[in-house]
């Protein structure tokens, strides 16, 4: 058995419990055996096995009080991986699904996917299992004030800088933030994602829709082709989904669903400016479920417990899919029907949305897979320019910022390129996106000895 195979199959027997932790060590190593071979000092140092334990891992009770007066206990999580080429950075999760092995799965691959943005920023994750939905904006507050007077003391500007994921946008980045500078008694860059007035970016919001859009367009680009006139099927209704629909809109490719939790729509006639604003509504205004859109535009079909992927099975034509709800909402069988009926370009808005059986799929069939650590790095990326221009105390345009994303996007697609064509297979955007991030980190690693 090889290192990385012994090593794989280490993970699993330390890290019990934990599928989706092991899923994305087994993802990630499985395609950075040909650095072993051509980095023997990165064998000898253990950098493989030392990349694969978080720095460290905290987990601590959040209790609050609800609108009842009634005492809730949830669970709190921050797992600092890996620190190597910056301070650890990532988002919050808030869903009822969040336990340790979920986030340590987002941590490490945001390590990676940290590593390709070209900025300095290491991997970490964080969240809670607390469930916003049905809460009221009290509620939230008190849940958020209660999370950070315990991560308060674990993040810093130069530390660990949070921002936001699944259940964490706007709102809840104001509260987690308001609180930590009453109790700090400081206005610093300690969390991104925050709104324009105190701290934010500009195009922060789009970021992850848009370079995920962006990285799809360069994919393309080496067929000759480009989004005009393809159909695209995008899951979710949540931040990524918003601005990936309204980035294909504006390059001229048609949106035919939207999902959330309970169910998938397909609308036919495409989901344009207005009906995107009507879904932007639906979720950040009325906290409505996506079900409503049907009532609104009666051609458009509402399949009940149905996800995107389940209604393609059924026999829906695309072109291109752009995953942006959660992880593992695409198997094998999925996989197998999205190309029978047409796919031919797959780009990861959501981390691991595609199960190891799915991505054998589409690389057994030539369609072009971003995956996700390459293909939503605009996030994380677009988070460290908001760094930047915390620290210089001014603000880039809305011009200036997409300008730059624009470019952090294609320079992530050519390492992957370049990646795959030095160390495995020309075209291989996994292995590609996975070893030009480790590569970077390791070198670091190595530099600073045993530690
Ligand atoms: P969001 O605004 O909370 O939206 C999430 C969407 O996905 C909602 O429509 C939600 O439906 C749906 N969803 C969540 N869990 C689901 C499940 N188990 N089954 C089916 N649908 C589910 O979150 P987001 O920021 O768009 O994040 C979406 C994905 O992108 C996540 O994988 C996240 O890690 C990844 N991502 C986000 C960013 C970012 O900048 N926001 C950056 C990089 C990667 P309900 O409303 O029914 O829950």
């Amino acid at each position: 058995m090889s290192m990385i195979n012994e090593l794989i199959e280490k993970v699993k027997v330390k890290n019990p419990g934990e599928p989706e932790f092991h899923q994305a060590v087994k993802e990630v190593m499985e395609t950075l055996e040909p650095t072993a071979k051509k980095h023997p000092e990165f064998v000898k140092a253990k950098i493989y096995e030392r990349i694969v334990e978080p720095d460290r891992a905290i987990l601590f009770r959040v209790p609050w009080v609800d609108d009842k007066g009634e005492v809730q206990v949830n669970k709190g999580f921050r797992v600092q991986f890996n620190n190597a080429i910056g301070p650890y950075k990532g988002g919050l999760r808030l869903h009822p699904s969040v336990n340790l092995g979920i986030i340590k799965f987002l941590g490490f691959e945001q390590i990676f996917k940290n590593a390709l943005t070209t900025l300095p920023m290491g991997g970490g994750k964080g969240g809670s299992d607390f469930d916003p939905k049905g809460k009221s904006d009290m509620e939230v507050m008190r849940f958020c004030q209660a999370f950070m007077r315990e991560l308060f003391r674990h993040i810093g500007a130069d530390v660990d800088v949070p921002a936001g994921d699944i259940g964490v946008g706007g709102r809840e980045i104001g509260y987690l933030y308001g609180y930590y500078k009453k109790i700090r008694n400081e206005h610093t860059g300690v969390l991104t994602g925050r709104a324009l007035e105190w701290g934010g970016s500009l195009i922060r919001p789009e970021a992850t829709g848009y370079g995920s859009v962006y990285f799809a367009a360069e994919m393309l680009a080496t067929r000759g082709k480009d989004l005009k006139g393809l159909r695209c099927a995008v899951s979710g209704s949540g931040n990524v989904f918003q601005y990936t629909a309204e980035k294909i809109t504006q390059l001229g490719g048609k949106v035919i669903t939207v999902s959330d939790s309970n169910g998938t729509i397909v609308d036919e006639d495409g989901i344009d400016a207005k009906k995107l604003a009507d879904i932007i509504d639906l979720k950040e205004v009325q906290r409505a479920r996506i079900k409503e859109f049907a009532a609104k535009y009666p051609k458009a079909k509402y399949y009940e417990g149905k996800s995107v992927w389940d209604v393609i099975k059924d026999g829906l034509k695309i072109d291109c899919a752009f995953p942006s709800a959660t992880q593992n909402e695409i198997d094998e069988e999925h996989a197998k029907a999205m190309v029978k009926n047409g796919c031919f370009c797959v780009s990861e808005g959501a981390n691991m949305p595609s199960n190891l059986a799915a991505i054998k799929v589409y690389q057994g069939n030539n369609v072009l897979y971003g995956p996700a650590k390459a293909a939503n790095a605009g996030g994380v990326a677009t988070s460290g320019l908001e760094m930047s221009q915390g620290s210089m105390r001014l603000y880039w345009s809305r011009e200036e910022v997409d300008q730059k994303l624009h470019n952090i996007m294609k320079s992530i697609h050519k390492q992957c390129l370049d990646a795959a064509e030095k160390y495995a297979t020309k075209g291989d955007y996994l292995a590609g996106a996975n070893i030009a991030g480790f590569v970077k980190v390791a070198k670091a690693m190595l530099a600073y000895g045993i530690v």
